[in-house]
């Protein structure tokens, strides 16, 4: 599943081939993604010069002068830049085609995907005005994560993974995350201190950077390419390790149900 950094290292690989780009037109072949793609993205979206391309959580936006298309790769999608006359396949399900003839394609073979089209700001719409904070900004600290945990009596694992509160740590960069903070992932979030806070966020920003940054080298898969992009594979130290040994202790990693993701951590360096 496309997690932050797959969307990030999206962002980066399609930004500099549609910023300034004139959409010629939507071309819808399947609307049933996750939510139904309103009709009027074409008309809407076509003649339109794509201003910038951002994100937010998990969502990409593509903010024009007349509004804004907001997309979500859901759990099996990507998009890459291919000649507009180029056949589509069964997955390919929407392309955002450009005056020079080049188009960015959805393939979403699951289609828990979504497009939406807003003539609002892009940030006060349902999807995305509930959010929590960026992982990566300022405003995720251990002061932020210390306040608001206050009281909490939910694994500090889900804690983080709430999108209310932080959009964008999955269940991975959870996973990775805890084991470099040495902190249990069935904790309390209200038994945690400010100082344990304070280096879980600082160790949360640094998984999900190196992982973007592991994410550069496959920038060339979003344009021209065959078939989806390849997601890059990140050292990882538990997760989906259980039964080899800590890299820290040598304790053999362990595997826990939480919720309905499953979690890995080292029963030894993990309190
Ligand atoms: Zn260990």
């Amino acid at each position: 599943m496309p997690e932050l950094p797959e969307v990030e290292t999206t962002r980066r690989g399609i930004a500099p081939h549609i910023t300034g780009k004139k959409v010629t037109r939507v071309v819808v072949r399947n609307p049933n993604l996750r939510w139904k793609v309103q009709a009027r993205i074409d008309r809407e979206m076509s003649g339109q010069i794509i201003d910038e391309v951002s994100r937010r959580g998990k969502y990409l936006l593509l903010t024009t002068a007349a509004g804004s298309a907001i997309l979500h790769l859901g759990m099996s999608g990507s998009v890459r830049l291919v000649n507009a006359d180029t056949a589509p396949n069964k997955h390919d399900h929407i392309d955002i085609v450009f005056a020079n003839r080049q188009a960015l394609r959805l393939t979403d073979p699951r289609r828990f995907g979504s497009l939406h089209w807003t003539r609002r700001p892009p940030l006060q719409h349902k999807l995305l005005c509930n959010l929590g904070v960026e992982p990566l900004g300022d405003a995720f600290n251990g002061d932020y994560l210390y306040r608001i945990s206050r009281k909490r009596k939910v694994a500090i694992k889900q804690f983080i993974m709430n999108s209310h509160i932080v959009t964008g740590i999955g269940n991975i960069y959870a996973c990775e995350a805890l084991f470099m903070a040495g902190i249990h992932p069935g904790r309390a979030a209200g038994r945690i201190s400010r100082k344990k806070y304070a280096l879980l966020a600082e160790v949360s920003k640094e998984v999900l950077s190196d992982a973007i940054a592991a994410g550069g080298t496959t920038l060339r898969d979003y344009v021209g390419g065959h078939g989806q992009a390849g997601w890059f594979k990140q050292e990882l130290h538990v997760y989906g390790l259980a039964g080899k040994p800590c890299i820290s202790c040598r304790t053999l990693i362990r595997e826990m149900r939480q919720g309905q993701r499953a979690t890995f951590y080292c029963p030894q360096c993990q309190k």
